[in-house]
């Protein structure tokens, strides 16, 4: 009997809206992307019992005709993007069309609304599972969304919730951040009896108006213009300085991202005036061209992927070394070695591992899991490991005559050598994946410090952190909570620069995923550090792939596919239709 069902349409839906929307904040953020993107100038915030009982949102915007109210809380419903491409080009906060679904889908949700130039108003109301209804309502020009009751009736969902108090903070981090990158706008907040309002004006000022604490100390305003990124930054006297990350923020497009390699940038440029150990209050906002910064990686949109990284970067260094420079003295490298060398300091690996050159960042994975060779593969080119005597590794080093002799470089990734007879086609990524793989779940890894600790964004629960620390110390990660935040203080140092990437990208995995750092993250590591499919090997390098490859327990990448196949003699004579001599 089949035990593979397909899952009814209401419980996938419901899966998938507790994606987007798992807790109080994440309806909020979602409700105030809608508001921004309505042309709303004046949005106001109200939540009971941390969100969890109720959250109402409240613009002046656009509002809704009865068609499109009618339309908005259904999947994939969206005004802002139609073809795919569109994703390039969009500038508004929002264009999945799927946060107003997931909302109703798993709260009881209220929407009041009155279209721009338009004299009547109306109100759809809607629980899960019901039919939503709809009726003429007055009410002023603009929209307010209210949510009641958040997974009221999903009990599996709503025990993942913190107490209220806790909520409450989250929804506030998240009113803030959208505050922040708006500043032009008016922001208000409600929340029992805690009341605030943000009236428009400079960034600084804004940035002054949700943390207070800046208005005691003198605070700076400067912005840049190159042809591929605006950007405006607000930062604190180099007198005041704190102790942690948390007035360190870097916003791309308006949303708040942990774009590490900028956030170090900034480390690295303020910490030429700071003592040890201090960590700058330095706020950038950075405007590039949408079709720059893809968002679509991540549902709630907390992570960008950056096209022309290295040149915005240089914009921004370029800038802060500008503006510190003409402050407090003293003039800065070019970029170049300026960020090599940073690079160099924080991430240079203690132990490399054994192939040079290593190549750049950023293949990503090609997920094939279970990849097998066909059939009619099999008769042709052996794919498992080649018996090799005891004494193997020391005629290798050796250069013995009767092991693998190297040829040359073939196409892609592949190269090619020969042993005892036989053609071998190698594929270098695959091979270097492998050997690093095994490498770094095998035994306990090495640690390289980071020269600027790295501060892991962990808003929701963090247990599963907590769970994974021993697995995580194993592979080389340093990481201890302190207060709220957790932080990284050393990285594997066989892949040393690639490790925050992996453990962040980690991060954002579903929870299942999160269970098994140490084949997860390794799996990844390995494939950001090995060798790309271009590089071209020194015969050095080649041969020690090669005796490496051949020693390998199991010669297959970490998704199943070959790392070398091998042509026999008799195989090669006879497709050439000649008699083995
Ligand atoms: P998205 O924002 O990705 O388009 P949503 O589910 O958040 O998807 O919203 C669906 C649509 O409902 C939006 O595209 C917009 O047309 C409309 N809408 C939502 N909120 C508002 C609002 N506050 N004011 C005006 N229109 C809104
Ligand atoms: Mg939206």
């Amino acid at each position: 009997m089949s035990t593979i069902r397909i899952l009814p349409l209401e419980t996938s839906r419901r899966i998938a809206a507790g994606e987007v929307i798992d807790r109080p904040s994440s309806a909020l953020r979602e409700l105030l992307d809608n508001a921004i993107d309505a042309d709303g100038h004046d949005i106001s915030v109200a939540i009971a019992q941390g969100g969890i009982q109720e959250i109402s949102v409240t613009d002046d915007g656009t509002g809704m005709s009865r068609e499109d109210l009618e339309l908005s809380i259904q999947e994939h419903a969206t005004s802002k993007i139609y073809s795919p491409d569109d994703i390039l080009t969009v500038r508004t906060l929002g264009f999945r069309g799927e946060a107003l679904a997931s909302i109703a889908a798993v709260a009881r949700i209220e929407i009041a609304t009155r279209q721009r130039g338009t004299d009547r108003g109306w109100q759809l109301s809607c629980a899960p599972l019901q039919t939503p209804s709809i009726s003429s309502f007055p009410c002023r020009e603009g929209t307010r969304v209210t949510m009641r009751g958040l997974f009221e009736s999903y009990p599996a969902r709503k025990q993942f919730l913190k107490r209220p108090q806790s909520e409450a903070l989250l929804c506030r981090a998240m009113f803030v951040e959208r505050a922040m990158s708006h500043s032009a706008l008016t922001f208000r907040w409600k929340s029992g009896s805690e009341l605030d309002v943000l009236l428009p004006g400079t960034q600084k000022d804004r940035v002054v108006q949700c943390y207070s604490e800046l208005s005691r100390m003198p605070v700076m305003e400067t912005t840049f213009e190159s042809d591929l990124v605006r950007a405006t930054l607000v930062y604190a006297d180099i007198t005041a300085y704190r102790r942690d990350r948390r007035l360190l923020q870097v916003f791309i497009n308006r949303r708040r991202v942990p774009e590490w390699s900028i956030l170090s940038l900034i480390e690295y440029e303020f910490g030429k005036f700071l003592p040890g150990g201090a960590h700058p209050i330095a706020f950038l906002f950075i405007e590039i061209d949408p079709a720059l910064a893809d968002f679509n990686i991540h549902p709630a949109k907390k992570e960008v992927r950056l096209k022309s990284a290295a040149e915005i970067r240089a914009a921004v260094h370029e800038m802060l070394s500008k503006e510190l420079g003409t402050r407090y003295g003293g003039s800065t490298a070019p970029l170049a070695t300026q960020f090599s060398k940073m690079e160099e300091f924080s991430f240079s690996a203690a132990e490399r591992s054994p192939i040079e050159p290593y190549g750049e960042l950023g293949s990503t994975v090609n997920a094939n899991p279970g990849f097998q060779p066909r059939e009619s593969d099999r008769g042709a080119f052996q794919v498992s490991r080649p018996a090799l005597p005891d004494d193997f590794w020391q005629r290798v080093q050796r250069g013995d005559a009767s092991m693998p002799r190297y040829i040359g470089k073939g196409p892609g990734p592949f190269i090619l050598f020969e042993l005892e007879g036989a053609l071998y086609i190698l594929d270098q990524h695959a091979a270097h994946e492998r050997i690093l793989y095994d490498r770094i779940t095998s035994k306990e890894g090495e640690s390289q410090s980071l020269l600027v600790p790295y501060v892991l964004e962990v808003h929701e629960d963090d247990s599963f952190l907590e769970q994974s620390k021993d697995k995580l110390a194993f592979m080389g990660y340093h990481i201890e909570k302190e207060g709220e935040a957790w932080i990284v203080t050393a990285v594997p140092s066989i892949a040393a620069s690639q490790s925050l990437e992996a453990l962040t990208e980690w991060l954002l995995e579903p929870l299942p995923a999160q269970t098994t750092p140490l084949d997860a993250i390794a799996a990844s590591l390995s494939c950001k550090a090995a060798i790309k499919d271009g590089d071209i090997l020194d015969q050095y390098s080649a041969e020690k792939l090669i005796s490496q490859a051949l020693a390998l327990p199991e010669p297959r990448c970490p998704h199943g596919r070959p790392v070398f196949i091998s042509l026999s003699k008799e195989k090669l004579y006879t497709m050439f239709g000649r008699i083995v001599e």
